[in-house]
This record gives structure tokens, sequence and C-alpha cells, in this order.
């Protein structure tokens, strides 16, 4: 999409601090970072949030949690534990439509989220 930033930091038109890419997903670091290591992972395909997913599309985000996994190990996070969000939405507190997966870690999270 000609005008979401998630899909030109996915094509290289915006630089970004990538940790981890394959054929499918790609990540980042957030540029807002609410946790020691917060990384963004995003399909390389547009899909605006959640809800526009389609069942075709289940496999992405299968290859996002996997990425996460191999992230998480990589930021020397996996074994004291870290958190996956995706918002969905202005209630959910979604603020880029371009669906991402939030790894958070490095700190000890709290429930409830805000
Ligand atoms: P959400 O509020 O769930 O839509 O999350 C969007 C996230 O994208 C926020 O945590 C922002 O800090 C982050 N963000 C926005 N623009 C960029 C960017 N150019 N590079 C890295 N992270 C970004």
């Amino acid at each position: 999409m000609q005008d979401c930033i998630f899909c030109k930091i996915a094509s290289g038109d915006i630089p970004a601090d990538t940790v981890f890419e394959d054929d499918h997903v790609i990540a980042f670091r957030d540029l807002n970072p609410q946790a020691p290591s917060h990384t963004l992972v995003i399909p390389r395909k547009h899909i605006a949030t959640l809800n526009d997913m389609q069942p075709e599309d289940e496999v992405i985000l299968g290859r996002m949690y996997g990425a996460a996994r191999a992230i998480a190990v990589q930021e020397g996070i996996a074994d004291a534990g870290y958190r996956t969000v995706v918002n969905c939405n202005e209630a959910g507190g979604q603020s880029v439509f371009h669906v991402h997966l939030h790894l958070l870690g490095g700190r000890m999270m709290h429930w409830p989220p805000g």
C-alpha cells in the first residue's frame, strides 16, 4: 500500500533497525520502545488489521509468531519471558494500520495491561 509506513519499511523505502527478515515477514525495533527489548513483527503483505485477515492469511500469523520466538532467543529474553501483543483498531490501541506483533521483553510485565 502506497501510503503505509510499514509497507515502506518492508520495501526498504524507509529505514528501520531490522532484527529479522525472511520472504514473508520482517521485524524491526520499535521507534518508541516500551521495554528494553521492543520489536515489531510485520507481514510483508499489507493487511490493515487482524479483522482483515482472511483464512488464507492465517499461515502468516504463524510465521509472525515463529519469527517472534526466534527474535526472543536472539534478544536474550526467551528464558526470562516476554509478551506478544497485537492491537486491533482504535479501542485496542492500534495506531498503524498494517498488522503487527509487538514483542516486548527485558523487564517484568504487568497484568492487566492498560
Ligand atoms: P500500535 O499502536 O499497536 O499500532 O503500534 C504501532 C507501533 O509502531 C508504535 O509502538 C510505534 O512506536 C511504532 N512505530 C511507528 N512508526 C515506526 C517506525 N517508523 N519505526 C519503528 N516503529 C514505529
